[in-house]
């Protein structure tokens, strides 16, 4: 009698268990790229992914993200640089 319990419970647990983890999977794979978080590598304040531009930097495949306002800044930056040393 136990037997039987056991064979009969036992591919209905497997079952059970591989799809509830196929469903986990389902649900985090429609997750929309505008719903996913990240920080800025430079201001360090959250955006998601929508808001940041994603770049490999260095030579060690890292990717970092960076958001509109930093970009703005190191363009700004840099023009007032290159503004400075035509000006000497
Ligand atoms: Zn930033």
């Amino acid at each position: 009698m136990l037997f039987i319990i056991f064979v009969i419970l036992t591919p209905i647990t497997i079952w059970l268990t591989l799809h509830f983890m196929s469903r986990r999977k389902a649900s985090t794979e429609e997750v929309e790229p505008g719903s996913l978080i990240e920080v800025c590598a430079i201001c360090q304040n959250e955006f998601t992914m929508t808001e940041l531009l994603e770049k490999e930097v260095g030579g060690y495949g890292r990717v970092y993200c960076f958001c509109g306002q930093c970009i703005e800044n190191l363009y700004n930056e840099y023009r007032n640089k290159k503004d400075t040393n035509i000006g000497e």
